[in-house]
């Protein structure tokens, strides 16, 4: 296999588990040290040192969990700070940490709403300004935000976590366009119907009812979300940014 990001430095966050986890892995697997952020410090430790046990990547691409909530703007700091002390640099800042509270608008309260803008939009934010400042000193730079196609389409239920995706998306576009002289890139994946845990608590009808409404007829595997994380972070998409990446198996397309 061809490795795309050898001796990069990259940080993903909400890296414990699901499409975060397997990005961390994928990026580690092609040569970059990878540190992975969580609220759950424990559990991105874990994470850290079950992607290390592969040995896949081999010498000089170690991973570090680190507990990071990406709602504070002291933590996000500190995550920057500890990862440029650690590494010296900052190549690829995926902006991945997600949560769903979803309800009908009859019975969603104010903090549902609040809470799902903050860690998407607040959360994302705070991570495409803390990991641009390094990226434009160093001029150069990837950024990855993880959209969803509900941000696209607009899901019953889900009036908050699709007010935050679409969010993201005028969000990558107005900062890409900030920062695109320093040559840092800012980009946004949009993925569909996803195995994750997060799914995994969606009623078993309803995930089916969804799976049958895809083109490609399945859901997506996490591995296929990191794939275009990886694009969107190596030199393969040098000339690219601003724009949105759908895997969604053709689904709203
Ligand atoms: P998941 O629930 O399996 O994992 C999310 C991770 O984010 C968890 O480890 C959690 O601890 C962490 N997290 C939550 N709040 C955080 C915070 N404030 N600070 C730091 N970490 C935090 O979810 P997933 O399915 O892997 O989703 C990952 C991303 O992909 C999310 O942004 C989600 O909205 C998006 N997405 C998922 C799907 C899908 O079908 N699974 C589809 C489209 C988009």
């Amino acid at each position: 296999m061809e490795r795309l990001l050898e001796n990069q430095v990259a940080v993903v966050t909400g890296a414990a588990q699901g499409i975060g986890f397997e990005i961390a892995r994928t990026l580690n697997q092609h040569g970059a040290r990878v540190v992975l952020a969580d609220l759950d410090g424990d559990a991105a430790e874990r994470a850290a040192r079950d992607i290390a046990g592969e040995g896949i990547a081999g010498e000089g691409t170690e991973t570090t969990g680190v507990a990071c909530n990406v709602t504070s703007e002291d933590q996000v700091r500190s995550l920057i700070r500890q990862t440029v002390d650690q590494h010296g640099r900052i190549d690829v800042f995926v902006n991945n940490a997600g949560i769903t509270r979803d309800a009908s608008m009859k019975k969603m309260t104010v903090e549902d709403f609040d809470a799902v803008i903050s860690v998407h939009l607040r959360g994302t934010w705070l991570g495409v300004r803390e990991a641009s400042a390094v990226m434009r000193e160093q001029k150069s730079g990837s950024i990855v935000n993880i959209s969803s196609l509900s941000g696209k389409s607009g899901n019953p239920g889900q009036t908050n976590y699709s007010a935050a995706k679409a969010g993201i998306v005028g969000l990558t576009k107005a900062a890409a366009k900030e920062v695109a002289h320093h040559n840092v890139r800012v980009n946004a994946v949009q993925p569909g119907l996803i195995r994750t845990p997060m799914t995994a608590a969606m009623p078993p009808d309803v995930f089916a009812q969804r799976e049958a409404d895809v083109p490609m007829k399945r859901a997506g595997e996490p591995a296929e979300v990191a794939g275009a994380v990886v694009f969107l972070g190596s030199p393969l998409s040098s000339y690219i940014t601003g724009t949105v990446i759908e895997v969604g198996g053709g689904r709203y397309m």
